[in-house]
């Protein structure tokens, strides 16, 4: 891989010598945030949806709210030395220097941003779904935060499947979430997503999908993976992307036609506006 040059406290580094201490916070006890970016042609996706709920995610944790210009300034100068046609831009905002055992550190946070070359998704995968339940109500539940554990095991078990993606339910049996996207399902021909409610994340690409080609937000049961004649994932690495196989059930002839459609929607209205 080409040397990277990513944003760290303030300046540029070449990936290979920037240096974070092994005691923040982030790297001991998941005390962080991040967004995930798309960026096309060395423009980032729908920035400012990412960087409004990077400080939702970061006020939720009770970190200082991130400084926007800088984050906005460290994103144009990191793809601008690193020249890609598709990207992934991860910002990466932790409680910073604390010493083993302390609360969060009092010299400020730690703000990281680089990208890495990234490869289109293919238009269909397989997906299981996961015996632990998410927590609908939990302290951290709609925050983007680093505490990614739960999802890290539950991606083990997808793979181990021959799946590419873990599908949730939340504690009352309802379908939540991916480990890392939102999830539509068509029944009767009509379009669901779980709502906010079920504990799921505020996805950004859910919500231009819900404002782009519409579908109704519903408490659906987990079983309804059973009987859907469609279901697709949202997010920013997949954009829409249809579900051939859930467990041992065959989706046959995905992406179905209500899938397809959204999938030409959110390819369309995206190439028309890159800050949606
Ligand atoms: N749900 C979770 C838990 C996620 O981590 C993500 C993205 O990483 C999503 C949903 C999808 O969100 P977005 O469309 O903003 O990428």
């Amino acid at each position: 891989m080409t040397t990277l040059t990513l944003w760290l406290d303030g300046t540029l580094h070449e990936a290979d010598t920037a240096r974070v201490s092994v005691f923040d916070h982030g790297l001991t006890v998941g005390d962080g945030v991040f967004e995930t970016i798309k960026a096309v042609d060395g423009r980032p996706f729908a920035l400012t949806r990412h960087l409004r709920r990077l400080a939702r995610s970061a006020h939720g944790l009770g970190l200082p709210e991130p400084d926007e210009d800088e984050v906005r300034h460290a994103c144009e100068a990191v793809l601008k030395a690193n020249p890609m046609a598709l990207g992934r831009l991860r910002i990466t905002y932790t409680g910073g220097f604390s010493p083993l055992g302390s609360d969060r550190g009092t010299e400020g946070p730690t703000l990281v941003v680089a990208v890495v070359e990234a490869r289109r998704r293919p238009d269909t995968t397989a997906v299981v779904t996961v015996p632990w339940p998410r927590n609908e109500r939990g302290a951290l539940t709609g925050l983007k935060t680093t505490s990614y554990g739960e999802n890290v095991v539950a991606l083990a078990r997808a793979r181990e499947h021959g799946a590419d993606e873990a599908l949730f339910g939340n504690t009352v049996g309802a379908l939540c979430e991916g480990t890392g996207s939102n999830v539509f399902v068509v029944l009767d021909g009509e379009l669901y997503t779980p709502p906010l409610a079920s504990g799921c994340l505020a996805g950004i690409t859910r919500a231009l999908v819900l404002e782009w080609v519409g579908a109704k937000e519903a408490d659906l049961p987990l079983d309804v993976l059973e009987r859907a004649e469609e279901v697709f994932l949202t997010s920013t690495t997949r954009d829409a992307q249809a579900i051939r196989r859930v467990d041992d059930r065959a989706l046959p002839g995905a992406p179905g036609p209500v899938t397809a459609k959204a999938m030409r929607i959110f390819t369309e209205r995206a190439a028309a506006d890159i800050d949606p």
